[in-house]
Formats: structure tokens, sequence, C-alpha cells
């Protein structure tokens, strides 16, 4: 069987744009400042994205929706994910899980967790868990000038190309 481990870093600065929402793990923070970026500046999902590609070889975000591209413009960034799963499962992958840190001043992510875990565990098929950090005023992310996240990933594949993990409809 082969088990492969990703990382994925991704980081966002807070946005002067006070019209901007908020959106962490496809969550949209109510009264919260809004992240910069061509897409939702989802960061939580970002990172997820970025742990899958990379344990699965295929490359990184930017390198499948470059942001010189209006098609990504304001994109939903859960759907960007949903599409980066595709890709590994289409590699013969079967996600078994991801972990992600999300390090943030503020806003307070605990009421959130909840649903940030659902959504993305929805999207990727297998447990993904957030857990959220202070930067202790350390640096730009302890003054609070941005949010990040890494997050890892684990996939397996058995070495015949078949999912080693085996759904109900396999059996
Ligand atoms: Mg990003």
């Amino acid at each position: 069987m082969d088990i492969r481990v990703g990382n994925g870093f991704d980081i966002h600065r807070f946005s002067d744009d006070e019209t901007r929402p908020l959106v962490l793990g496809g969550v949209t923070v109510p009264g919260a400042a809004g992240l910069d970026g061509h897409s939702d500046a989802d960061v939580v999902t970002h990172a997820v994205a970025e742990a899958l590609l990379g344990a699965a070889g295929l490359g990184d975000l930017g390198s499948h929706f470059p942001d010189t591209d209006e098609r990504w413009r304001g994109a939903v960034s859960t759907q960007l994910l949903a599409h980066v799963v595709g890709l590994v499962r289409a590699d013969g992958w079967t996600v078994g899980n991801v972990d992600c840190s999300v390090v943030a001043e503020r806003p307070k992510l605990a009421p959130h967790r909840d649903q940030m875990q659902e959504n993305l565990t929805g999207v990727v098929g297998a447990p993904v868990t957030v857990k959220g950090r202070r930067a202790e005023q350390i640096g730009g992310l302890g003054r609070a000038e941005g949010i990040a996240c890494l997050a890892s990933a684990v996939l397996v594949r058995s070495v015949d190309g078949s999912s080693p993990v085996g759904g109900a409809e396999e059996q």
C-alpha cells in the first residue's frame, strides 16, 4: 500500500475593503474583517487543497487556479477544493484525513469550528479537523495583519490502484 503525506500552507492579509466577507473553511464569519485575495480568500480551504495536491504530487493550487485567470476571481474556494479532491481521486488516491492549524489573533474560531469541520469533511469525503492557534503577538500574524493556515493530509492507495479503504459501495 502506498501512503503519502502532504503539507499545505496559506496566508492572506486582512483587506482594507470593509465589504469583503471573511470566509474560513466555507463558513462566512459574521461581522469579521475579510481577507484580501483573488478568490474568496478562504485561507483554510486553500491550505487543505495544497496539502492534498502536495501528497498526491499534483503541484500546487496556483498552478491549477492561477490568480491571473479571471475565471477564478471571487471563486468559492470549497468548489476549488472539490475540483482538487476529484484530481486526487482520479489518480487512485483515497484521502485518509486532513488536519489544520489556523493561526489567527481574531476572530475567535471556536464558535465556527464545528461548521468548518463539517463543510470541509463534506467536500473532502474524509475527516478534516480544524484547530485554532493565536500567534502570541509575534510578527505580522500576531499583530492581526492576516490569517494563516497549515494543513497536513494523508492519502492512501493500494499498489494496484484500487482503493485500500474500501467504501460500502465496494463490498
Ligand atoms: Mg490562498
